[in-house]
């Protein structure tokens, strides 16, 4: 078997911090990075996955690619983003359009598996779909565990590890299998392990282990391609700080307004009656079956999430997504349904609550809690689909989207968040590196992972090659189409794969 020129090995959430902090825990890593070259890779804000890896793949920032966290609003409703498809194109279509083979395992893109592809298997968001299509029940049977699952559903940590460790072991065994079979000359393919195991709380005992077992993994791919990259979307780590309920906020400084009468309802009625709303309109509805227990898993005591509460839009200045992360929509005339902003004054609107949350953390004596507008951020014709405004860099505050009666500040909590260091690693033989390298973004790891292929590199990306020359040889650059043909969305998953997607999010917390 000929090896790949190019082996991309993504790790979703694997943390700068943690990888300089065991390397006697990952001697492949190390090994690897004697030929090559490491860097903090700057995340997208928030540091989210969807959105993390569709700049990643693209090479453009999320206003180009229209994605950022888990969800699409649709004015007043949220649908997943991974049934959607971005138009921007990726790795595998700059990658065959120059005449190499690409192969995909994993990659958390939205949308189906993608067409140019020799074989491809869908990311952990989506319902398992392959290409070929027979190549299912292949992977099956080898033990590829496409399924997610939420640390609660185990009865020990040691449970939910030892799946979690299954998982990436299979993902490595086909991955291998696929290689070898198909031969491709470019290969992507992602693991969960770091992201999914370190929302599990582990300990420091724990942490190391998982460590251990990814650089096992990636000590197994490593001989199945000539040169490497090895990326994650952000970092993930224990942050100990006060939370803070972004929704009680809104509602406190009158910039959101809940449904009048709903007060007199429990928390879980109100949630209730709002998510199957939103899912109806949606097309979701024959997701209520499964709600009951949904809704039980989806409540922690205390905590109300206004994304999927009545709300009184009519007297909303403000509403928030339905993430973790604080992304904030204004009410804007013309563009809402029932918009309230004028348009002339949104930019206002948005200092306005700046300063007082920067207020916020002044009182509070911790660090500022930054709301930053997207335009300031991101840039592209897709810029109108993402959140208004963004948290930027939260640093020690844990974010939550809901209400709490003792809210807006919470007591300091120890808890897993990501944050904005990912990892960039590439490397090969023969490759002139820069003597010292600024901290990388997202958009950079297409144009370097090209040039480190031999490729050329489409022009107009966001993103710089990192490499200086290759193989004695400049990059190339040409002029091709960064945004691809518009794609049928609604006839990209059936009912019962939506569903998937819905289950899929919420095992994972995002819901
Ligand atoms: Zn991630």
């Amino acid at each position: 078997m000929n090896p790949a020129k190019l082996l991309l090995i993504g790790f979703d959430g694997l943390d700068y911090n943690l990888i300089r902090k065991y390397p006697s825990d990952m001697p492949n890593f190390s090994r690897l990075l004697t030929e090559g070259v490491l860097t903090p890779l700057s995340s997208t804000h928030p540091p989210i996955t969807p959105g993390a890896w569709a700049s990643i793949c693209s090479g453009v920032n999320p206003g180009r690619t229209g994605l950022l966290g888990f969800f699409l609003r649709q004015d007043y409703s949220f649908v997943p983003v991974t049934l959607q498809r971005t138009p921007a194109r990726a790795l595998w279509d700059y990658c065959t359009e120059q005449g190499l083979t690409c192969g995909v395992v994993n990659v958390p893109w939205p949308g189906p598996v993608p067409e140019a592809v020799c074989f491809g298997i869908t990311g952990r968001f989506t319902a398992l779909q392959t290409s070929p299509p027979g190549l299912e029940q292949e992977i099956l049977d080898m033990g590829y565990r496409p399924e997610v699952h939420h640390p609660s559903e185990f009865s020990s940590i040691h449970g939910f590890l030892r799946f979690a460790f299954e998982q990436a072991e299979a993902c490595t065994r086909v991955t291998r299998h696929l290689i070898e079979q198909h031969g491709p000359e470019v290969c992507m393919v992602v693991y969960n392990l770091p992201d999914m195991a370190l929302h599990a709380m582990l300990n420091e005992k724990q942490i190391q282990k998982v460590y251990q077992e990814i650089d096992r993994n990636l000590g197994e791919l490593l001989p199945l391609g000539e040169r490497h990259v090895v990326v994650s979307d952000h970092g993930i780590n224990i942050i100990e700080g006060p939370v803070f309920y972004f929704g009680e906020w809104l509602v406190r400084e009158g910039y959101l307004t809940l449904a009048e009468g709903q007060a007199t309802r429990s928390g879980r009625e109100q949630l209730g009656f709002a998510l199957r709303k939103i899912l109806q309109r949606a097309g979701l509805s024959s997701i209520k079956k499964w709600m009951p227990q949904f809704l039980r898993n989806l409540l922690p005591a205390g905590i109300q999430y206004p994304a999927f509460l009545p709300i009184d839009y009519s007297q909303s200045k403000a509403f928030l997504g339905p993430g973790e992360y604080g992304d904030i929509f204004l009410n804007l005339q013309g563009r809402e349904s029932q918009g309230v902003v004028p348009p002339g004054e949104s930019e206002s609107t948005l200092g306005e609550m700046a300063d007082r949350l920067a207020e916020i953390s002044r009182r509070e004596q911790h660090r500022p809690i930054r709301l930053s507008p997207s335009r300031d951020i991101y840039h592209g014709d897709l810029l109108e689909q993402l959140p208004d405004a963004v948290i930027r860099d939260p640093g020690s505050w844990h974010l939550e989207p809901g209400l709490h009666e003792n809210g807006p500040v919470g007591p300091p909590d120890l808890k897993h968040e990501h944050n904005q260091e990912g990892v960039f690693l590439f490397a090969g033989r023969g490759l002139e590196t820069p003597a010292s390298l600024e901290q990388a973004a997202l958009v950079d790891v297409l144009p370097t992972s090209l040039a480190l292929g031999g490729l050329k590199i489409p022009e107009g990306l966001d993103g710089r090659c990192l490499l200086e020359a290759c193989d004695g040889a400049a990059p190339a650059y040409y002029g091709t189409e960064l945004v691809g043909a518009d794609h049928d969305l609604a006839a990209s998953f059936s009912q019962e794969e939506e569903e998937e997607v819905m289950k899929r999010l919420e095992k994972l917390g995002y819901l």
